[in-house]
């Protein structure tokens, strides 16, 4: 009978870790996300902490599945998602956002924290070799922080709202790089 309870409890445990995981990523998936962003900002609140957001857009990434094929392309997701859950701490929060885009969440950080939280990953994606050991694949990734609060942020969409123009300004000022 104890038996049956622990595994039931379990199950429903491993229910609810597949129900917010990304299958490809192993990262939070967009829903997830959602109801964690919520939870972080009512926490930042609470506690007048600050939360950095961070988003994450893998660069040309049209490019590199046309050069070396949509599996190569999804072999690249999987290695940066397991990038961004190593650099992570264990209260932050990684998620896929969409296809070929990423958001961190990260508690009680500011900007400065976030800044360096962004350089370190930016630079390990860089230096890194995303092939297979036949064919080097090289990639990049730009990055936008916002950081709540923030006089432009009044809920969960206007920060995810915010760090999107931030990549996007990263886009437009050469890639592989952070703006805020
Ligand atoms: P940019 O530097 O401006 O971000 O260029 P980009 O080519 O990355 O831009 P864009 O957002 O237009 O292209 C994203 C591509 O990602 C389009 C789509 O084919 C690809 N993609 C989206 N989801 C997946 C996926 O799950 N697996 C693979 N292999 N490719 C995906
Ligand atoms: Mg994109
Ligand atoms: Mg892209």
């Amino acid at each position: 009978k104890a038996y049956d309870l622990e595994s039931a409890v379990i199950g429903r445990e491993q229910m609810k870790t597949l129900a917010e995981t990304d299958a490809l990523t192993e990262t939070f998936n967009r829903r997830a996300l959602a109801d964690k962003l919520v939870q972080e900002m009512e926490r930042a609140n609470r506690y007048n902490t600050q939360l950095a957001c961070l988003m994450v857009d893998v660069d040309n990434f049209k490019h590199i599945n046309d050069a070396h094929g949509h599996l190569a392309g999804d072999g690249v997701l999987r290695a940066l998602g397991g990038i961004l859950r190593r650099e992570q701490r264990t209260v932050d929060i990684v998620a896929r956002y969409g296809g070929e885009e990423f958001v961190a969440l990260l508690p009680e950080t500011g900007l400065p924290g976030a800044r360096i939280f962004a350089d370190r990953v930016l630079k390990k994606v860089a230096g890194q070799d995303f092939g297979d050991g036949t064919r080097a694949i090289h990639v990049t990734i730009s990055v936008g922080i916002a950081c709540y609060p923030d006089e432009r942020v009044q809920d969960s969409e206007s920060l995810l709202k915010l760090a999107d123009q931030n990549l996007y300004k990263a886009k437009m000022e050469g890639r592989n790089r952070y703006r805020d």
